[in-house]
């Protein structure tokens, strides 16, 4: 294959940082208050990669105060304004998107063909996007007003990109930011932040605080926030909710999934199994919208699992920064744990289990492409996220029984359906509880376009004209003239 990408740069910056991180803060890298710092290491490896700050109370206090600080003379900038600092981020990820594919994926494990052709480029088209509507916010959004400080916690599958889907509308609408990222990977926030303030975003308007989930929980408890924008866990959603509820905060929650994919005995058969490979074994399986429950019509049921496992076998698991593989590590050895028990209990309850026989690394956070048959709706590994590569199929006879099957889940985020007939199509995706539906597609994503769930899957939305008023609150204001005096 060819040669693996070199890691010169990403190397070369931690090293310039003595592979030490503080908080950024008002424009600067500020030593944690209280000395404590976290090391986080390279899933595929195992090693220490780097040490990041664990922030507390003071830190994020700082970090609050800094951002309030801010947020007067950002607003106040017009949209304009800020659409040119926008429009200078999104420029400012293109000049690096070298250094930011190669460091995203050393630090989350994930392939460099994924990072170099998908997070990064997505993540500046964010910025270029919200740029646009900073510019129209005066006349598109002249009745709503900023709505101050926005505490942001995102995950680790998507560290870049999840930034971008956090900062550049609430940038864009004028708020100022204080944004958490996951403890297994901070690292491209913490360069973001860096690069950010060489292409000028004034101090203060994009803060870091780095740390565990208790960092988190403090940024959520924090006075001065006005919103906080979760993505993560269902569980730690539940969470923030409760601490929340009874302040004026107001919250948006992107959560998890367990997606079905539903494939009719009339689909194009080998675009649905490309399909499949690309809802479940992208990232690892580590996406909230993955298609991880196959849901397929009895006609088909074994023909498709022939090709499935044919086309498994010729996926090829491996080192992040080589460009031929298609899977890399998962995130952490937590999650790999997490997945194996899942698969363990799966086959207790009666799955049958396949998995790709090829050769993974035998160092590191690794786990084959995994096909569990034969599952039953009800059991764990149905009704579960396992958040890995790992799919569970069950076969249905009627349309009724596909989208009964496709709704018995806590969760609704994403579906996939799959059919040469469009009538049955459009028949079926209305009765889908999912915020979003593909037809002969999956895991497409487009600014424009807001992303987001139903049930246990969260509310709110990212992208689009929608995802502008989750960052702004309405304003009706009405007077009358003053009477001239006489
Ligand atoms: P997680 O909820 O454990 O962590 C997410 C973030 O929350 C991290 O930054 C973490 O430090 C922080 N956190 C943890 N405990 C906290 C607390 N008590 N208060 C405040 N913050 C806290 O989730 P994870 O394991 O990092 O991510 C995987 C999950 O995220 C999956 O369930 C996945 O479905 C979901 N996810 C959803 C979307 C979406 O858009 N809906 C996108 C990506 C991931």
């Amino acid at each position: 294959g060819p040669a693996p990408e070199a890691d010169g740069e990403a190397r070369a910056w931690l090293a310039r940082h003595g592979a030490t991180f503080g908080h950024f803060i008002a424009g600067k890298f500020t030593a944690p208050h209280a000395g404590k710092h976290l090391t986080t290491s390279e899933p595929a490896t195992g090693k220490a990669l780097a040490r990041i700050a664990q922030g507390d109370a003071t830190d994020v206090e700082a970090a609050v105060n800094a951002a309030r600080t801010a947020q007067i003379a950002w607003a106040k900038l017009g949209g304009h304004g800020r659409a040119r600092h926008l429009y200078a981020l999104a420029r400012m990820l293109q000049r690096h998107a070298r250094l930011f594919a190669v460091l995203e994926a050393i630090d989350n494990g994930k392939p460099i063909r994924e990072t170099r052709d998908l997070d990064v480029p997505l993540a500046a088209r964010h910025f270029l996007y919200h740029a646009g509507w900073a510019q129209l916010q005066d006349r598109e959004f002249a009745d709503q007003v900023p709505i101050g400080v926005i505490g942001q916690i995102i995950p680790w599958n998507f560290p870049l990109l999840m930034l971008a889907w956090k900062i550049a509308p609430a940038l864009a609408a004028g708020n100022t930011v204080v944004l958490k990222p996951a403890e297994f990977t901070s690292l491209t926030a913490l360069l973001f932040a860096e690069l950010s303030a060489e292409a000028g975003l004034p101090p203060g308007v994009l803060n870091v605080v780095t740390g565990d989930g208790a960092t988190g929980a403090l940024l959520v408890e924090s006075r001065g926030v006005d919103k906080i924008a979760f993505t993560g866990s269902t569980e730690v959603g539940r969470l923030i909710r409760q601490s929340t509820a009874g302040t004026g905060k107001s919250l948006t929650l992107e959560l998890g999934g367990k997606s079905p994919f539903i494939v009719f005995d009339d689909a194009d058969l080998d675009g649905a199994v490309e399909g499949v490979v690309d809802a479940i074994w992208f990232n690892q399986g580590q996406v909230c919208c993955a298609g991880s429950r196959l849901l397929l019509q009895e006609g088909i049921a074994e023909t498709f699992r022939r090709r499935l496992i044919r086309r498994m076998e010729t996926l090829r698991v491996g080192m992040p920064l080589d460009k031929a593989i298609d899977m890399g590590a998962v995130v952490a050895p937590v999650q790999l744990e997490r997945i194996k028990s899942l698969v363990e209990i799966g086959v207790k309850e009666g799955a049958e289990k396949y998995q790709a026989s090829g050769a993974i690394p035998s160092e590191g956070c690794f786990y084959p492409p995994t096909l569990l048959w034969n599952v039953h709706p009800s059991s764990t590994v149905a009704t579960e996220e396992i958040f890995g590569p790992v799919l569970v199929a069950m076969t249905f006879r009627t349309p009724d029984e596909a989208v009964m099957l496709a709704n018995n889940t806590r969760y609704g985020l994403a579906a996939s359906v799959w059919s040469e007939t469009i009538g049955l199509a459009l028949d079926i995706a209305p009765k889908l509880l999912a915020g979003v539906v593909w037809v002969n597609a999956t895991n497409l994503f487009d600014a424009s376009v807001g992303f987001g769930g139903y049930r246990e899957s969260g509310f709110g939305r990212e992208g689009g004209r929608e995802g502008m008023y989750e960052y702004l609150k309405p304003k009706a204001w009405s007077g009358r003239k003053a009477r001239a005096k006489r």
